[in-house]
C-alpha cells in the first residue's frame, strides 16, 4: 500500500459546525487526498456524523465519529475531542441541545455587539453562509471579510472576535469533568485538543493540569496540530508518553473559514500514520473488555 494511503486526520470540521464542506464533501475530499481514515469532530454537535460515516462506507474510507466540546477554562481556551462517541447517546444529545440554544442566544448578542461597533452585517447572510449548521465566530469573521470590515479571518478575530475582543460573547461551556464524563458515557475516548490554546505557558502547570484531567478520565493529547511549534510538539509528546496518554493529531480543517489549512496536511505535510487509529482502537477494546 502506498504511504499516502495510510495517512489519517483526526480533527476535521464540517458544515454541521463551522467548517465549509458538508460531511459528504469532506469525506470525498479526504478520499481524493488519499487518506485512509478521518474523524469528524464538529464543535458541540454530532449532526454531521451519520452522513459522513455513510459516505465513508461508500468510499471505503474509515470515518471515526467524534466531537469537539468547548470546556470551561477561564485561563484560556480548552477543547476536548471525543473519539468513537455514539452520536445517538441521549445524555450527550440532551446536553448538546442546551449548548446549541445558548449558542443561538450568543449569536444574537454578538451581532448586536458588532452592530454597536459600526459593523453592519446582516445575520441572514451569516445564517445563509452557515448552511443551516451551527453558527460560530468563523462564520461572522468570513462575512465581515466579505463586506470589507476585516482584511482576512485572522484580522476579524484579532480586532473583534477573539476571546476578550470587543465583539466577543462567552459561550456556555462544560466544566472539564462533565465534558470528559459525557464523552465517556457516549462510549468515547477523551483527548485534550491543541493544548497551546490553554494559555498555560509554564510546563509544570500544564503537566499538573494534564494529570488532573487524566484522573477525570482523559486518555489522550493532541500533539500534532498545525498551530503547534516543534517545541510544543516535543513537550506534548513527552507529556503523553510520561503519563501513558494517546498521542493524537489532526489538521483542524475548516475549509474557507480557516484559510491555508488543508485536510490531512495542515500548513504543510502532517503525514499522520494509521497506527494512530490502531492505538485508538486498542484503547477502545481495552475499555469494553474492562466493563
Ligand atoms: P466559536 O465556537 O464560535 O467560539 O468559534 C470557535 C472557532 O473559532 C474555532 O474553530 C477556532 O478555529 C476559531 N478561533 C477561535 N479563536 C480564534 C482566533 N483567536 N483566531 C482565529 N480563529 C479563532
Ligand atoms: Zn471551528
Ligand atoms: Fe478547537
Ligand atoms: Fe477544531
Amino acid at each position: 500500500m502506498a504511504e499516502s494511503m495510510s495517512r489519517v486526520d483526526l480533527h476535521v470540521h464540517t458544515t454541521a459546525s463551522d467548517g465549509t464542506m458538508s460531511p459528504t464533501e469532506v469525506v470525498r475530499y479526504a478520499k481524493e487526498k488519499g487518506l485512509r481514515a478521518m474523524a469528524i469532530t464538529d464543535h458541540d454537535t454530532v449532526e454531521g456524523i451519520e452522513e459522513g460515516v455513510q459516505e465513508g462506507e461508500r468510499l471505503n474510507l474509515e470515518v471515526i465519529p467524534g466531537v469537539e466540546l468547548s470546556v470551561d477554562f477561564p485561563k484560556g481556551t480548552m477543547h476536548l475531542l471525543g473519539y468513537y462517541i455514539d452520536p445517538n447517546c441521549a445524555e450527550l444529545a440532551d446536553k448538546l441541545v442546551v449548548v446549541q440554544q445558548a449558542r443561538a442566544e450568543r449569536n444574537i448578542k454578538m451581532i448586536k455587539k458588532l452592530q454597536g461597533l459600526g459593523i453592519e452585517i446582516d445575520f441572514s447572510e451569516v445564517k445563509k453562509f452557515s448552511e443551516h449548521g451551527q453558527i460560530g465566530r468563523p462564520h461572522f469573521a468570513y462575512i465581515m471579510v466579505q463586506n470589507g470590515y476585516a482584511r482576512n479571518i485572522q484580522d476579524a478575530f484579532d480586532r473583534f472576535l477573539c476571546k476578550g475582543g470587543p465583539a466577543y460573547v462567552e459561550k456556555l461551556k462544560f466544566p472539564p469533568e462533565e465534558a470528559i464524563g459525557f464523552i465517556i458515557k457516549a462510549g468515547g475516548i477523551a483527548v485534550l485538543a491543541h493544548p497551546f490554546t490553554l494559555n498555560q505557558p509554564k510546563e509544570k502547570e500544564l503537566e499538573d493540569l494534564v494529570v488532573e484531567l487524566k484522573e477525570k478520565g482523559l486518555e489522550g493529547i493532541e500533539v500534532y496540530h498545525p498551530e503547534h511549534t516543534e517545541g510544543q510538539k516535543r513537550f506534548y509528546r513527552y507529556l503523553a508518553q510520561r503519563h501513558g496518554l494517546f498521542i493524537s493529531g489532526g489538521s483542524d480543517f475548516h475549509g474557507l473559514t480557516k484559510g491555508g489549512v488543508d485536510l490531512g496536511n495542515g500548513y504543510g505535510d502532517m503525514g499522520l500514520p494509521y497506527s494512530m487509529v490502531e492505538e485508538l482502537k486498542t484503547r477502545r477494546r481495552v475499555r469494553f473488555a474492562g466493563i
